[in-house]
């Protein structure tokens, strides 16, 4: 691990290539940070996207400075310094860091190490960078609607789902909801007060929804990212295994 507030896993760790060639800029210069996604997913390695962007782009390097997984490890990428390719007009100034991963794969793990990293480059640079998804500097969907409305409320801690590192384990033993009885699927939408039951749990587990009681597109991807997490099977449908871990699995 590369020593500091936050671990990042070397590229010596990780296995990444020499670069081809590099350019460094500053701590001055820097004077942004922004978030991207993979589009791809979340089981590519850093070295699959390295391959692309040197084999494919004919890149120097893989172009973000970091990348982060649905676990929240961090893996160094460029690195603080080194000049990026991941948003055009904006590699010297802005500090990229990508999330392994599509829209709504994004984790409260994957938002609690982008939040930590982002707190260390502040630390570094000595001052608040301002905080910028890829679509606020250049014509692109990148990080995706999940993960750049929380790039949007300036990447709460709250947002992570623990506050600090209490270790989980909320809501244990004995507080499980009965399982309703009713499977929570889409499509169609499902309507059940059972619905608000787990979309507040899941809110309360830092996972970005809206409690309305109406199981759509994203009470789905919320779900099937969960279960991907836990090693459940992924199928996107709340029934009874994925119901009760959201109350015994511990908060990562
Ligand atoms: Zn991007």
């Amino acid at each position: 691990m590369l020593r500091g507030m936050v671990d990042i896993i070397s590229r010596s760790e990780w296995g990444a290539r020499a670069p081809r060639s590099r350019q460094t800029t500053s701590w001055s210069a820097r004077t942004e940070f922004i978030v991207h996604y993979s589009a791809g997913p979340p089981s590519q390695t850093p070295r699959q996207i390295q391959a692309f962007h040197m084999d494919s782009n004919g890149w120097s390097d893989v172009g973000y400075n970091f990348l982060i997984d649905t676990d929240g490890k961090i893996y160094e990428g460029r690195g603080w310094l080194v000049v990026g390719a991941h948003a055009t007009g904006h590699n010297t100034s802005g500090i990229g860091a990508c999330f392994i991963g599509g829209n709504g794969d994004a984790t409260p793990a994957t938002r609690k190490a982008i939040r930590a990293l982002y707190d260390e480059a502040n630390r570094k640079a000595g001052r608040t960078l301002k905080i910028r998804g890829h679509r606020d500097v250049g014509s692109t969907d990148c990080p995706g609607d999940d993960l750049y409305a929380w790039v949007r409320d300036g990447m709460p801690a709250d947002g992570a789902g623990e506050a600090d590192g209490g270790g989980g384990g909320s809501g244990g033993g004995g507080q499980v909801p009965p399982w309703p009885g009713v499977y929570l699927s889409y499509p169609p939408i499902t309507r059940h007060p059972a619905v608000s039951t787990w979309q507040g749990r899941m809110r309360e587990r830092g996972w970005s929804l809206t409690v309305d009681g109406a199981y759509g597109a994203r009470s789905r991807s919320v779900c099937s990212a969960f279960q991907r997490e836990k090693g459940l099977t992924v199928d996107g449908i709340v029934g009874p295994d994925t119901w009760r871990v959201a109350w015994t699995a511990p908060i990562t």
